[in-house]
């Protein structure tokens, strides 16, 4: 028995590229469930391509869109593309944390209409400092959009034209995912403030993370870094690319995945304590709408997970190398839970807490498969892995929510989780 899974990364009906992500909050979060996570954290994001939108108005719409339609409970992050100068951003991010129970803030260092300077970057660190009392926190997208930019304009404009999809992790290459890293980290450092760093994927990056969390940057103490990565750096690699159009499709996601040498240090990290958290990124997309493009650079970004994540860390860490179940518990729920407010509400089994429960028995072997799973999308990117440990119960606030392949509960069950109850900042 461990406590439900928070799954602090998931994107459900995101509007990327002319389409939409999809999984629905209804069907995204029962999937959540059947996979063991009770609570997800989505994101809160304005209309696609633009940049004027209020904050504030950008928080009410994403409650107001989620409102009644989940199944787990949820929360959100809200992507922050413009950041306002300090004493418009200031109220602002006030009124979102005190009134819609929103504190922590997405940002990327990467991709059109997404980006923000280093400038803002660091105003925004700065704002969320100033209410760290609320556990307010900025996580980052870290990739380095210049020289990712530069590079697909390399690889496209050149006479061989190199739009096809092996060439996607080329043009995303970990030194983009490493330099970005370092940049955040040295602007972090300026005001000792705490910072997420979503999907760390590669050695390079892990490494300078590491290496923050053990000695600080340069002499200056007080930075603390949080460290994500998600179950496809830690399983599919980037040979995948290789594959037919229609297979290599599948996994265009950014960062992309990368070598067996990455995949086995991020192992080792995990197993050292020095990866924090296991989200999913879950971010599905039907077949149809990979293929509509061949263009790697207009494929949408991302794969489905919510629902592998619990299980495939459980067989591989678990029950293949020996991860203990108090190490297992802390990256699935109880150091999300902390990270982001939702402790001790959320991510442990002790009194007082919400009962949100798993139950697994670890001896059958499950196959993973599209036929067989609950997102909405028509293929797995681990389709045919076999996996150790079965999922019996998953029991959401002292109720069976499923009951081995039976959904037991209404749409509507899942409640929105105001993270601003000050029940202890950034715990962790
Ligand atoms: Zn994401």
């Amino acid at each position: 028995m461990l406590p439900g899974g928070i799954d602090a990364h998931t994107h459900f009906e995101l509007p990327q590229m002319d389409t939409i992500s999809s999984d629905s909050f209804e069907t995204g979060s029962a999937a959540a469930l059947f996979g063991g996570t009770t609570t997800i954290i989505d994101f809160a994001s304005g209309p696609p391509g633009t940049r004027d939108t209020s904050l504030v108005d950008i928080a009410r719409a994403a409650l107001a869109r989620a409102n009644g339609r989940s199944y787990c409970d949820y929360g959100f992050h809200l992507i922050i593309n413009q950041v306002p100068p300090m004493a418009k951003l200031m109220p602002m991010l006030r009124t979102i944390i005190e009134e819609y129970g929103i504190t922590s803030f997405k940002t990327f260092l990467a991709y059109d209409n997404l980006l923000i300077s280093q400038d803002e970057l660091l105003r925004l660190i700065e704002a969320c400092k100033q209410y760290e009392h609320y556990g307010a926190l900025v996580t980052i997208h870290a990739e380095d959009g210049a020289s990712i930019k530069a590079l697909i304009a390399q690889h496209q404009q050149n006479i061989n034209s190199n739009t096809q999809i092996k060439y996607h992790p080329l043009c995303h290459p970990p030194k983009s995912e490493s330099d970005a890293t370092k940049l955040a980290l040295q602007l972090a450092s300026t005001v000792s403030a705490p910072i997420y760093f979503v999907h760390v994927s590669c050695q390079e990056a892990l490494e300078a993370l590491s290496a923050i969390k053990k000695c600080g940057v340069s002499g200056v103490s007080g930075v603390k870094c949080w460290v994500e990565s998600c179950p496809q750096y830690l399983f599919l690699d980037e040979s995948l690319y290789n594959l037919p159009p229609a297979e290599a499709a599948k996994y265009v996601m950014c960062p992309p995945l990368r070598g067996t040498k990455d995949i086995e240090y991020l192992w080792r990290a995990l197993l050292n304590g020095e990866i924090d958290v296991i989200a999913s990124d879950h971010c599905p997309f039907m077949l149809h709408q990979k293929l509509k493009e061949t263009n790697f650079s207009k494929i949408p970004s991302g794969a489905p997970g919510v629902e592998n994540r619990v299980p495939l860390l459980f067989s591989a860490g678990v029950m293949q190398r020996g991860m203990s179940l108090n190490s297992f518990a802390k990256v699935i729920a109880t150091n999300p839970a902390k990270i982001f407010n939702l402790y001790p509400q959320k991510g442990v089994i002790r009194e007082g807490s919400d009962a949100d429960l798993i139950i697994i028995d670890p001896r059958p072997t499950q196959t993973i498969s599209h036929t067989s799973h609950h997102m909405h999308v028509d293929y797995s990117a681990y389709e045919g892995m076999q996996v150790r440990g079965n999922i019996l119960y998953t029991i959401l606030r002292g109720k069976i929510a499923v009951d081995k392949t039976t959904l037991k509960i209404n749409c509507g069950t899942g409640k929105f989780l105001p993270r601003n109850l000050k029940i202890g900042k950034n715990v962790l």
